[in-house]
């Protein structure tokens, strides 16, 4: 496993990266009204997540680092592969079953760049989720093998399926490395945490996608 010292702090880390998805600016530095991911839909307490996730039998927290055991990873890998051969029609239907607020989410494409967009039915920028469809892809499949593996409620499941983005090594859209980089992207501002310390974020080079940031 890579990046193991930063494992057990980065699932910690989620609620900064849920919290600054509001901001209105993606990875690029462009105007949306969200850049997010499933987990932005939740209130769910994303402080037990890890515990969650070890309950579960999902995260083997026993040794030093943190990580998802050898049963949950082969069944993440699995939803992966399903899932990023589908249509984004289709993904966006597989999101939309595990996202527990949205109840639509569209298949979007801007340029070259392809999103599901949640919404929760109120018409409101601000209830409008713009996942991208890596992110889709990958937190979908953590959300689908969370909910055969375990009994988590669908809020925490979502929540506990983006912390899970940290154990990446690649990229579920084009299949590159991924990368640990200063979160905000080229051209956007530096994202911070509450206390205003500059985040790291898991990106994938080729296609820019941010999956998790973290302190
Ligand atoms: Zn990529």
């Amino acid at each position: 496993m890579r990046r193991p010292t930063e494992a057990s702090s980065q699932v910690r880390a989620a609620p900064a990266d849920s919290a600054s998805g509001a901001t209105g600016t993606d990875e690029a530095g462009n105007d949306r009204p969200r850049s997010a991911t499933l987990a932005d839909a939740t209130t769910a307490d994303a402080e037990a997540v890890l515990a969650d996730l070890v309950e579960a039998g999902a995260v083997d927290a026993t040794g030093d680092d943190a990580r998802p055991t050898d049963g949950f990873d082969e069944r993440r890998r699995a939803e992966i592969e399903r899932l990023r051969a589908l249509s984004l029609e289709d993904l966006a239907a597989a999101t939309l079953a595990m996202a527990p607020t949205a109840t639509s989410a569209e298949p979007v494409t801007e340029g070259d760049r392809a999103f599901v967009v949640c919404s929760d039915g109120s018409g409101e920028p601000a209830g409008e989720v713009w996942i991208r469809r890596p992110v889709a892809v990958a937190e979908t499949a953590a959300a689908l093998a969370l909910a055969e593996a375990t009994d988590l409620p669908a809020d925490r499941r979502a929540v506990a399926a983006h912390g899970l983005s940290v154990f990446l090594d690649d990229c579920p859209g084009c299949g590159t490395a991924l990368e640990t980089r200063k979160a905000g992207g080229c051209c956007g501002p530096p994202r911070t945490d509450a206390d205003g310390h500059p985040l790291r974020a898991l990106v994938c080079p080729d296609c820019r996608t941010q999956f998790v940031a973290f302190e």
